[in-house]
């Protein structure tokens, strides 16, 4: 099974994704996750990649392609859950064609976790509290979700029209959204 979940910042993505691939024995690839690795590798490609993150902009496509599709990629014949990618319509086109090139299935289902702004708000200034992301303060914060509704919206659009879309209620607590997530994957 090949999956994708999106959801504005804050939305939990990270956290189901970890819950969904232990389940269901999948590849977990969150493009955050690695970008942050490339980051602290300290090259001057992870260098840039810090720059745009702390700012809350995305990291340019060819990044996304050389630090995230590529190498997980690799590893991904038995199926993923791809967490966090892709956040606009190019990445989503690209996407297809890459697994059609590389012949591993295409997605299955795309989960969308949805919380209303003023959650992912909250949630995230919370985290800042006890994580430590640079990207998890209020301007920050407010950059990503801006840059959610106008580049991942589309995106979410793009797979509803394909029918792989699941929409879940992201406001609930961890073990609710999984049961709910774990449901409809089973009905479809
Ligand atoms: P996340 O951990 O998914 O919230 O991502 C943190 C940051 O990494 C984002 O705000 C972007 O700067 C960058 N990022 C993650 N995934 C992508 C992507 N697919 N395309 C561009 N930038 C990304």
């Amino acid at each position: 099974m090949n999956l994708i979940i999106l959801g504005a910042p804050g939305s939990g993505k990270g956290t189901q994704a970890k819950l969904i691939a232990e389940k269901f024995g999948l590849l977990h690839i969150s493009s955050g996750e690695l970008l942050r690795q490339e980051v602290e590798s300290g090259s001057e490609k992870g260098r840039l990649i810090g720059e745009l993150q702390k700012k809350g902009e995305l990291v340019p496509f060819e990044t996304i392609i050389d630090v995230v599709l590529e190498p997980a990629f690799q590893k991904a014949k038995d199926g993923f859950i791809l967490d966090g990618t892709p956040r606009e319509i190019r990445q989503a086109e690209y996407l297809d064609w890459f697994l059609k090139e590389k012949k591993l299935h295409q997605i299955d289902k795309v989960i969308y976790l949805a919380i209303p702004p003023k959650v992912s708000l909250e949630r995230l200034l919370r985290r800042a509290q006890t994580e430590d992301r640079p990207d998890d303060n209020r301007e920050t914060i407010l950059e990503r979700l801006d840059v959610f509704e106008k580049e991942t919206t589309p995106v979410i659009d793009f797979y509803h029209q394909k029918g792989i879309l699941i929409e879940i209620d992201g406001t609930p607590d961890i073990q609710t959204i999984l049961k709910d997530i774990v449901n409809r994957l089973s009905l479809a």
